[in-house]
């Protein structure tokens, strides 16, 4: 299987170059040049050896033997949670995605590629360090210093906006140890620790300065190839789940909603359809920051719009990276995805043609959720099924039932409750203590049943990173 930017036809990559890249050269994002169709009976199969039917056919220069170990070293963590479907009798399907080291679907991605990209270097005899420059909205970060600390030849440095996360998911990422990990508070949003980060891989001064010291940039952040292959595997896991406990028979079509910000999560059921799964459409949930919704329901893309801080945080962007590769596939036209993406970075804004939307149209429905409407969604789903959600997959729930039409409709879980419990006791009516720790508690006490040991540990581990930096500051780090 070859690669190629989604902003220029000519040069084709592997899969290991690809990973270790991140970003194309030409700004654009590397895609795959073909669709395997899923052959292989996954019928019975663990979610290791699910991810390696999934994952031979997009890295086709890694030995299956590797990808086999991979998967192995990737997910023992999750104990028999990868993958998990759980059923709520008269209200749903929810596909836990948060049962890794860091309680946040990012996990399936992060524990994984690291290993892919260690592989991909040895492949390429590529002997450079390479410094991972990752922009987070809270969850990636944490999910990409668990996958990266303490490897070899890899240096990782984490931005994320001050203020912009919750207090546990900042103590997840200040705390982490390890010798070759840094982390940074960026005075501003997302989008600003994000476009700091791109200007950093974009900036071919910098790129010449690190070729000269054995160094190059890459990215952990969802517009690496290697962060979107993973996350195919669960739809196709999910999907054999829901056969065998006799929720669809084989071949029926099943719809997904999917909370989303930068469009990765999603992208990936759309890739599942294109090898074959029978997805039906794929329901992209939004919260406040409505600019997906606004998309797929009109054409236009306007990302000069106000930017909230939500309580779904790591859903609060407004720049959707893997949008992108979504529009490289629907017209196959590098040219004019380039053209379109110069002009989101000019004017903050771009519009696609009548038939571009409605060939998008035939597979995503969207809805936009804000925070009351995700509450509420909390509070009564508790109330008769005794089942907890967090924000995000909250935002996703209110979705669905919006827009689910026959089909069976999966809500993507996202994230632990347990990782924001001060909204999620807010939501529920009870009374909110300050510390987040305490609110960890009292949830735990409320709902019966225990928190994850890595979020209540966090209390007492050392902070290690304090920084607070300015968005142009990430050159420098990049740099360093
Ligand atoms: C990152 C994240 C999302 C959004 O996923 P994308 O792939 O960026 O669309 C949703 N929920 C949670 C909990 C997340 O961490």
């Amino acid at each position: 299987m070859e690669y190629r930017s989604t902003r220029g036809n000519d040069q084709k990559v592997s899969a290991a170059k690809a990973i270790t890249t991140g970003l194309a050269p030409d700004g654009g994002l590397y895609v795959p040049c073909a669709f395997p169709k899923m052959q292989a009976d996954l019928s019975g199969l663990t979610y290791e050896q699910t991810a390696v039917e999934v994952l031979k056919l997009f890295l086709t220069d890694y030995t299956p033997e590797f990808l086999q170990s991979a998967a192995e070293k990737a997910y023992r963590s999750f104990g028999d949670g990868a993958g998990k479907t759980v059923s709520v009798p008269g209200h749903g399907v929810f596909l836990e995605l948060w049962h890794g080291p860091t309680c946040a679907f990012k996990d399936y991605a992060l524990q994984l590629m690291p290993h892919l990209l260690v592989e991909g270097k040895k492949l390429l005899d590529d002997k450079r360090l390479t410094h991972i420059l990752v922009a987070t909205s809270g969850d990636t970060g944490k999910a990409a210093l668990a996958g990266y600390a303490g490897l070899d030849g890899i240096r990782i440095s984490v931005f994320y906006p001050q203020d912009g996360t919750s207090r546990i998911q900042e103590l997840q990422m200040v705390t982490q140890t390890g010798e070759n990990v840094a982390v940074y508070a960026v005075k501003g949003n997302f989008d600003d620790a994000q476009s700091g980060v791109k200007r950093a891989f974009g900036d071919k001064e910098l790129a010449q300065e690190l070729a000269e010291k054995g160094a190059y940039l890459s990215s952990a952040n969802s517009i690496n190839w290697g962060r979107l292959a993973p996350q195919i595997v669960y739809y196709f896991y999910c999907y054999e789940q829901l056969v065998a406990q006799g929720t669809v028979t084989r071949g029926q079509a099943v719809d997904f909603c999917v909370p989303t910000g930068n469009f990765g999560d999603i992208l990936a059921g759309w890739y599942a359809k294109q090898m074959g799964l029978p997805v039906g459409r794929l329901i992209c949930a939004s919260n406040e920051n409505d600019v997906l919704t606004e998309f797929l329901s009109t054409g236009v893309y306007n990302a000069r719009r106000p930017f909230y801080k939500t309580e779904s945080p790591s859903m609060d962007i407004l720049v959707s990276s893997n949008l992108e590769r979504l529009l490289y596939h629907v017209t196959s036209d590098a040219a004019q995805v380039k053209e379109w993406m110069d002009t989101l970075s000019r004017e903050g804004r771009y519009e696609v043609s009548e038939a571009v939307l409605q060939e998008i149209q035939k597979t995503f429905a969207c809805a936009s959720v804000d925070a009351a409407g995700a509450a509420e969604e909390i509070a009564s789903l508790y109330k008769e099924s005794g089942y907890l959600m967090d924000p995000h997959t909250a935002v996703a729930y209110a979705a669905a039932k919006e827009q689910a039409k026959e089909n069976v409709c999966v809500v993507l879980s996202t994230a632990s409750p347990y990782k924001f419990p001060g909204s999620v006791l807010k939501a529920v009516g009870q009374p909110v203590p300050q510390d987040e720790f305490e609110a960890l508690k009292e949830l735990e006490q409320f709902s019966k049943l225990p928190a994850p040991e890595a979020l209540k540990n966090l209390q007492t581990m050392p902070v290690r990173f304090t920084q607070i930096i300015e968005k142009e500051q990430i050159l420098d780090v990049a740099r360093g």
